[in-house]
């Protein structure tokens, strides 16, 4: 069902400081960056092998990453992993009674199919499931 870690979302507090130590520390590159106004973030993606940093920024005080650096502060908000058919993984995880917090996909970054998962079911982890537009 799972064929690698898609991305690791990060919750910062202001993106292009924190993009200074990605690229010209660590060296890596933004391949790309897009603003998700129904999730109100602004998100940069860099790929590191075949997984990519997910950094996201709060574009709303009443955001979803807003609250969670005011209640957990900056650093990993949740953990993305790859699968070929969502359809089949949300049928599967309901079938075990795991509670989703999208009930149908909705539409991430470059056209992919997302899901995340209830964290309370997830041992405080938040999961989220990527079907990529291009497929594996
Ligand atoms: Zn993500």
């Amino acid at each position: 069902m799972i064929s690698i870690i898609d991305h690791i979302g990060i919750a910062v507090s202001n993106l292009e400081e924190t993009l200074n130590f990605y690229t010209e520390i660590l060296g890596l590159k933004v391949e790309k960056m897009e603003n998700h106004n129904e999730q109100k973030v602004k998100v940069a993606f860099l790929p590191v092998g075949e997984t990519e940093l997910e950094l996201l920024e709060s574009t709303d005080p009443e955001g979803p990453i807003t609250k969670f650096i005011k209640s957990k502060g900056e650093g990993i908000q949740h953990i993305a992993f790859r699968t070929g058919d969502i359809e089949n993984t949300i049928s599967y995880l309901k079938k075990r009674g795991i509670r989703l917090i999208d009930e149908r996909p909705r539409i991430g970054a470059g056209g992919s199919k997302i899901i995340f998962l209830h964290p309370k079911y997830t041992y405080g982890v938040l999961v989220e499931f990527v079907e990529r537009k291009e497929g594996l």
